[in-house]
């Protein structure tokens, strides 16, 4: 039994997904004459009570695309510094946009009303870039898959329309925190201009995200994802993954949050453990002491077939998912708690 707790993308289709794949009713996206894909596009912007919604390959694309929207060559967009749309996109924000970050000391990956407002640079100041766009992640994902308070997303909002800037959630994990926090997506649909969302972490689709808008920003995003390369087929097989995720998928998730939480507890019990961050969902980061060899540590799980990540400066990460099931997760337990090092 290998138990794969790196990422909640590692998972594979179920046979149902599979099947109600198999069944989709296609067409040729680019004409936009994809049955499934229009069906899943409308779904997901009812779920937020937005006016359209638009089928991405992947979440990096989906926000790249936001943030192309949203700015001119030369600007600068707000984010947290451990914000994906920053690391982990492959420097797209200046690639694809032309775009600086001024990135803000949060608090695991989230910001505040005050902080964004103190980051924007005075328009009438013709040195700095000219400030146009707020990104913030929920939940976060190296920040330990913690949720915004939405009050708090509220109140960035207004300074946001204060000072004439868009405001763009990154939601890849966006479900994880509805789940979490018993949330109405429609209140997002109301506090941001464009929403990313991702099928193929939590929710278990092999590939897919949305960018959800109003009417105007979805058709100019079609412009954009054509430019980028995103413009597919017969991708209603791919779509039809995501309807049937979030027909099933959704609900179970406070399962994956339930488990992490488990593993928290479990391991701030040890001696060897350094520190446990707080867990609200299916991330779970803890340091271990530092008189243990990460490396070391990391093979001895190997051993047991249980793989973790490492996020370096002695930070690991655990990602429960729809493939870790219950019997995985009793062994895990039994065999942390036996770990002695
Ligand atoms: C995974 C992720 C994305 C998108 O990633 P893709 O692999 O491109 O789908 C975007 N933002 C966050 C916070 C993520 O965790």
């Amino acid at each position: 039994m290998e138990i794969n707790l790196v990422s909640d993308t590692v998972t594979k289709p179920t046979p149902e997904m599979l099947e109600f794949m198999f069944k989709a009713d296609v067409g040729d996206d680019v004409y936009k004459q994809d049955p499934t894909v229009n069906a899943l596009q409308r779904m997901v912007a009812n779920i937020f009570g937005m006016e359209d919604a638009l089928f991405f390959p992947s979440g990096t694309m989906a926000n790249q695309a936001a943030i192309k929207l949203h700015t001119q060559p030369g600007e600068q967009l707000i984010a947290d510094k451990y914000a994906h749309v920053f690391n982990y996109e492959g420097g797209g924000v200046s690639f694809n946009s032309g775009v600086s970050c001024n990135l803000l000391d949060g608090d695991r990956g989230m910001i505040n009303s005050q902080q964004v407002e103190s980051a924007i640079n005075p328009p009438d100041f013709y040195h700095s870039p000219l400030t146009s766009l707020v990104c913030v992640e929920n939940t976060t994902n190296k920040g330990g898959g913690a949720c915004y308070d939405i009050a708090e997303l509220q109140k960035i909002r207004q300074v946001c329309d204060k000072h004439n800037l868009k405001f763009h959630l990154d939601g890849a994990r966006i479900w994880n925190a509805l789940v979490a926090k018993r949330e109405n997506p429609r209140l997002y649909g109301e506090t941001f201009h464009t929403i990313s969302v991702c099928l193929s972490k939590g929710l278990g689709a092999p590939i897919g995200s949305l960018l959800i808008s109003d009417k105007e920003t979805i058709n100019k995003a079609l412009r954009v994802r054509k430019i980028l390369g995103g413009g597919m087929r017969q991708v209603g097989y791919m779509a039809a993954a995501g309807i049937y995720a979030l027909q099933h998928h959704v609900g179970r998730l406070a399962e994956d949050h339930r488990r992490a939480k488990e593993l928290a507890y479990i391991l701030s019990q040890k001696n060897w453990v350094h520190k446990v961050e707080p867990v609200e969902t299916n991330i779970l980061i803890f340091t271990i002491s530092p008189r243990i060899n990460e490396a070391v540590f990391l093979d001895k799980l190997k051993q047991k077939n249980i793989s973790i990540s490492s996020m370096g400066q002695g930070k690991l990460r655990i990602v429960t998912h729809l493939d870790y099931r219950e019997v995985m997760h009793s062994y895990v337990v039994e065999t942390l708690q036996k770990l002695e090092l």
